[in-house]
């Protein structure tokens, strides 16, 4: 749940307020019905939570909708996810028929919300397939793709591809991750809620409670990566780029994940994780419940330095919610991280455990750089990645795209 708009004016300004008011009244009343995967876990999750009440309070007439799976479904779903962010995977016909099946049966359910609506935005390709099951439509369909899909492998993404074109739009987070399709393309990266519990400021003593549950030294520098068990997410190489700081300097690690609901693979990525560490005391595997948004918020807060050091990311919200809290990050070139890491100033973009190591050796050496780059990373957030931009750039895409139906109701 996000804190009533106005709770927002001392981060943001007024202007920017009344601007999504203004926004709001032209869409007022506009049924719009998000359908995602999972209700936690996850950046998309995240963001849903505190975008549907927004649009809500804007005006607007939003609901959240989450598809069920069955675990086959979601090893089908993570095998596509794997594929469209390049990994060689092989899903039979009988995969895309679950695929198929799973959606129809949650279309039964969700069919008078769907049919209804004025504007339908499905998240990532669990639920692609319910807009060829919807032949009632009444209102737009929008496909928001929140993952890495540059280089996808071509299989999967001609498969997905032949349902994501019925669309009438598509959302991706940055240009790379566009592809051909017959239909106007959005770029909207995605952003944090600076008041969720995730990111709202701590005391002291909060942080404080969570150092000694975890047993951290506050003596020593800490490196933080917060990140689902995801081979996407390198938990492996970052435990490989810790040992070689470790040579030099007294640091712990902590890897902190959790599952997410449509995240089959986690527990084999952990096994792998817990191996790699082996019985290092400075190495803290934690394996937090979904809803640990404090503990989340309370590591990010101690860490020296965060890092995300992904091999593909849609975005990395951890990304953001790192540097909002005025850590320099190290993340891996790739993806999203690329939008918010601006080298040598709000952190460092490497490709190799040992250019992560390379970077905490010097950020670790160099108090004075790795503060200001903190304090740079901050004031970039609040630019680009708050809740607010995310939000005006849909209310705008949304008057765009309604526009050429109720040319006399909506006024751009
Ligand atoms: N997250 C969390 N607990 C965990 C792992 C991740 O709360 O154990 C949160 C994290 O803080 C972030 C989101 O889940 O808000 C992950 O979003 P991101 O874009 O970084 O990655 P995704 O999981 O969507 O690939």
């Amino acid at each position: 749940m996000s804190a009533p708009l106005g709770a927002y004016e001392g981060i943001v300004g007024p202007a920017v307020l009344r601007q999504l008011r203004q926004l709001g009244e032209k869409l007022s009343g506009t049924r719009v019905v998000h359908v995602n995967s999972t209700r936690e876990g996850g950046g998309v999750a995240e963001i849903l939570e505190w975008m549907t009440p927004i649009m809500r309070e804007l005006g607007l007439d939003a609901s959240w909708e989450v598809i069920d799976g069955n675990p086959r479904f979601f090893e089908i779903t993570k095998a596509i996810h794997n594929g469209l962010q390049g990994a060689n995977v092989a899903i039979p016909v009988k995969g895309w028929k679950t695929f198929e099946d799973v959606n129809a049966r949650n279309f039964k359910r969700l069919r008078p919300i769907l049919e209804e609506a004025d504007i339908v935005f499905i998240h990532d390709p669990q639920p692609a397939h319910l807009l060829r099951l919807c032949e009632r439509r009444k209102g737009k369909w929008i496909w928001r793709a929140h993952i890495d899909i540059s280089r996808p492998f071509r299989p999967v993404w001609k498969v997905l591809r032949s349902m994501v074109e019925g669309y009438d739009a598509s959302i991706f987070s940055m240009a790379q991750f566009a592809q051909p399709l017959p239909h106007p393309q959005f770029l909207v990266p995605p952003s944090i809620d600076p008041l969720s519990g995730k990111n709202r400021d701590l005391s002291h003593a909060e942080i404080e409670a969570v150092r000694s549950e975890y047993g951290l030294d506050p003596s020593r520098p800490l490196l933080v990566q917060i990140s689902r068990f995801d081979r996407f997410k390198d938990p492996v190489g970052v435990v490989a780029a810790y040992r070689m700081v470790r040579k030099v300097a007294p640091v712990q690690l902590v890897l902190a994940g959790g599952g997410a609901t449509d995240d089959p693979e986690g527990k084999a990525v952990l096994e792998d994780v817990l191996e790699a560490a082996g019985n290092d005391p400075d190495i803290h595997v934690l394996l937090l419940p979904p809803d640990s948004h404090k503990t989340v918020n309370a590591l990010q807060r101690m860490a020296t330095i965060i890092l995300q050091k992904s091999t593909r990311e849609g975005f990395g919200l951890t990304v953001t919610e790192g540097m909002w809290k005025g850590k320099p990050v190290i993340g891996g070139d790739v993806g999203g991280i690329r939008l918010q890491v601006v080298n040598h100033h709000t952190g460092f973009l490497v490709n190799t455990p040992e250019g992560a190591a390379h970077r905490i050796r010097y950020l670790l050496h160099h108090q004075e750089g790795l503060d200001r780059m903190g304090a740079t990373a901050r004031e970039f957030v609040r630019e680009n990645y708050l809740l607010t931009r995310h939000i005006r750039e849909y209310l705008t895409l949304m008057l765009v795209t309604l526009r050429d139906t109720q040319a006399n109701v909506v006024n751009v």
